[in-house]
């Protein structure tokens, strides 16, 4: 532990209990095998062994009136918690809430988003065994999450963020998932590293960690947060007629984490492709999460995830369900229309690892109006810097080709702020970003091409992005969807 600062001006940790088995004893002490229930803050603080390594740290206790079993916590107890930080806020150096781990997960990222602008670390801690037994690991945590809290006294850099300390790792709150019942290390954080391990010693990685806010932006808790959100996971056999009733009629659902397979795939049948599309036309949210706990979604990059790309479903990138289900809920309590979607593809708290643009340029003629070229342009949300896209994608659904056979190939080019493009314009020129081929067979075909990081940053320039869609000389095209998606690093 680093040398003390100063002597006479104690570290100040505020620490909220909640509930969870931290706090829990059974709950007829004579009765073997009597269920766990959690008990008063008095007779958790019984059994915390001395601080003497932290007596320069001055602890202050708030808790709920009911401590609970965290199944049992909702919106309204996070906004409770947010409010009880917020009191204590300017008090304080550090708070750690001590919680249940079941949904945890849930509140650090619900806190996470609500808190803007925190400049002190939130320390969220539990365990998978009472502290008043032998065989804890209540006593390691809270002393750990204390030691995190108290950075001014410990010498550890600060985390102005909210984070889960829980056995040897402080991670992200709005990265953290619960992932086991019974193992010491209850908690991971699939897409992102955690910002310290713990171990002989605490070891956080600086470059990992958020910025504090700058000097003059103050410290509020944002509290509303609109429950008006379902998680529905999608199985093998599901019927969309169930999907159906769950979205259109329960009329206080306004939006729904669609957990899908792999990389944000659904099926592509009909039926249900006209649910999600009915829905999205009533302006009804889907974010699409995956449920695999690790990778990217990445719609448009199979043919089973098109569908839902082009019916307007948002991506919810590498989020955890827990992140996107916090995040929607604080997102539409603020946000209203298109910026819902823009808000929840942008990283807010650091929860994602890329920031999603998207852009919609619509259709081009059918089959009885096909064209030999189509310009249009978009006004893309800016808050990017060119030189951290990492890629783009542009996409075309639903293409045919007039003046080709079938058996023919047929060839497509995209220029990116070329108005002037036309057939003659060749493929290699720097403002080409795809180059598209496709054997006509009659039947429409979609088509997609990414665009490198270095290529996507020499053609985006800093205002409006023209696409213009070229074929050969001679013949015509129509396509039903143009869309141009823009992958930045968060
Ligand atoms: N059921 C408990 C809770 O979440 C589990 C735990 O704390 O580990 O409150």
């Amino acid at each position: 532990m680093a040398k003390k600062a100063n002597k006479d001006k104690k570290t100040k940790v505020y620490v909220l209990y909640t509930g969870g088995t931290i706090g829990m004893a059974p709950q007829d002490e004579a009765v073997r095998g009597s269920p766990l229930v959690p008990k008063p803050l008095k007779d958790l603080l019984k059994y915390m062994p001395s601080l003497e390594d932290l007596d320069d740290v001055e602890i202050g206790y708030g808790s709920f009136d009911a401590p609970l079993d965290s199944s049992n916590l909702g919106p309204e107890d996070w906004i409770k918690m947010a409010e009880m930080i917020e009191a204590e806020y300017d008090q304080y150096d550090g708070f750690v809430i001590l919680h249940g781990t079941d949904t945890m997960a849930y509140t650090s990222s619900a806190l996470s988003f609500m808190f803007e602008n925190l400049g002190k670390p939130v320390v969220v801690t539990g365990s998978q065994l009472p502290i008043s037994g032998t065989r804890t690991d209540g006593t390691t945590n809270f002393i750990n999450a204390l030691y995190v809290a108290a950075y001014k006294a410990t010498g550890l850099p600060r985390i102005p963020e909210v984070v889960i300390v829980f056995a040897d790792r402080i991670i992200r709150g709005s990265r953290a998932s619960k992932v086991s019942s019974s193992a010491w290390t209850g908690f991971d954080s699939p897409d992102f590293p955690p910002l310290g391990t713990i171990g002989e010693h605490i070891q956080v990685d600086t470059t990992l960690i958020r910025n504090a806010p700058s000097e003059g932006q103050q410290f509020q808790a944002n509290k509303d947060l609109a429950n008006r959100v379902l998680d529905v996971g999608l199985v093998p056999g599901f019927r969309p007629s169930h999907l159906k009733h769950i979205l259109l009629d329960l009329k206080d659902v306004d939006a729904v984490l669609l957990r899908t397979y792999g990389a944000g795939n659904a099926p592509n049948y009909s039926d249900f492709l006209e649910v999600i599309e009915e829905v999205c036309q009533k302006k009804k949210t889907i974010v699409n999460i995956s449920q695999c706990k690790e990778g990217m979604v990445e719609m448009g990059l199979y043919e089973a995830s098109s569908g839902l790309l082009e019916r307007g479903v948002i991506s919810g990138l590498d989020m955890t369900p827990e992140a996107a289900y916090t995040k929607l809920m604080w997102t539409l309590g603020t946000k209203i229309g298109e910026q819902i979607q823009t808000q929840m593809q942008v990283s807010q708290r650091g929860e994602q690892s890329e920031n999603l643009f998207d852009l919609r340029y619509g259709d081009c003629g059918g089959s009885s109006e096909a064209a030999e070229r189509f310009d249009g342009f978009r006004t893309p949300d800016r808050r990017f810097e060119v030189n951290r896209l990492s890629r783009a994608v542009v996409r075309l659904s639903g293409v045919g080709f007039d003046g080709l056979d079938v058996g023919q190939t047929g060839h497509i080019r995209i220029y990116m702020n070329l108005p002037s493009a036309d057939s003659s314009t060749p493929f290699d020129h720097p403002k080409c970003i795809a180059n598209l081929t496709e054997v006509w067979s009659g039947s429409k075909a979609n088509l997609l091409c990414t665009i490198d990081d270095t290529k996507a940053r020499s053609s985006i320039g800093d205002g409006d992005i023209t696409l213009t869609v070229v074929s050969d000389e001679g013949v015509k095209f129509w396509f039903k969807g143009l869309f141009l998606a823009l992958f930045a690093h968060a």
